[in-house]
């Protein structure tokens, strides 16, 4: 697996290089995620080359934006583990500290295959979770307690707002990571943002090394508490986005 490519894109945002005990486990996981497959339906890239730039690369992009007091964080949706999981890897690593994570997702085999990477990279701090965001996000223990809520590929913003921002703590920041059509989408929900509790976004167009299409680092800070009102049922949020 050729990480140079990982290497330059993370000293052009001004990010530490991956460590060699990084490496180490991002060639396992990778092997993990690649021989597990079929398997568990992980993912459409499979070629190691391409799941160092367009899973690993791109996973590690909220590190040049997140606060440094960000310790506990959930991926929504978060599949074979992107973005969270390469994320807190290398935090952990380049800052010495651990990272909280959970890795939520709705679908059982994806947090069974991540269980599995957990345990084979001996990862501490990282919890699989099965579960939907909006049921997740009227759990008390989890309703406003993160400081940094990720999410990649998991659907437009008028819908993601809603399955994200409640568990943002006030103070803390959902990050996203999206198409460059994410600015236009949180142009559309603005008002649902607010309703939610959410700032105005700030946006930050990145670009993966080799032939990738522009992408979009879209920041929402929490700055007031959502109303106990959402999220709402999934039915409803999609019928009727805010
Ligand atoms: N974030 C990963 C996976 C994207 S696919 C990546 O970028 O590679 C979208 C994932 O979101 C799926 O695994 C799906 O099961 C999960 N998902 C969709 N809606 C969800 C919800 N409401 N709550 C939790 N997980 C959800």
């Amino acid at each position: 697996m050729n990480f140079a490519p990982v290497d330059t894109y993370l000293a052009a945002l001004g990010l530490p290089a991956l460590p060699q005990s990084v490496r180490e486990r991002f060639a396992r996981y990778a092997e993990l995620l690649i021989c597990e497959n079929e398997k568990y339906n992980l993912t459409a890239v499979t070629d190691p080359d391409e799941v160092a730039v367009r899973h690993f690369a791109d996973s590690l992009t909220p590190a040049a934006y997140l606060p440094q007091d960000a310790r506990r964080m959930i991926d929504v949706g978060c599949g074979a583990g992107f973005p969270g999981l390469p994320l807190k890897i290398y935090l952990d690593a380049v800052r010495g500290e651990n990272h909280g994570l959970t890795m939520l997702d709705a679908t059982g085999k994806k947090t069974e295959f991540l269980r599995m990477v957990c345990r084979e990279l001996e990862i501490s701090g990282g919890e699989p979770l099965q579960g939907r965001a909006e049921e997740l996000g009227h759990d008390p223990a989890r309703r406003e307690s993160y400081d940094v809520v990720l999410s990649r590929a998991v659907s437009a913003m008028d819908k993601l707002d809603e399955l994200c921002l409640p568990l943002c703590r006030v103070g803390g920041v959902f990050l996203a990571l999206k198409s460059a059509a994410g600015r236009e989408e949180c142009e559309r929900c603005a008002a649902g943002i607010a309703k939610l509790g959410g700032g105005t976004p700030q946006f930050d167009p990145y670009q993966l090394p080799g032939d990738q299409p522009e992408s979009l680092v879209v920041r929402i800070p929490k700055i007031s508490p959502t109303p106990k009102a959402y999220p709402r049922a999934f039915g409803a949020i999609k019928k009727r986005p805010l």
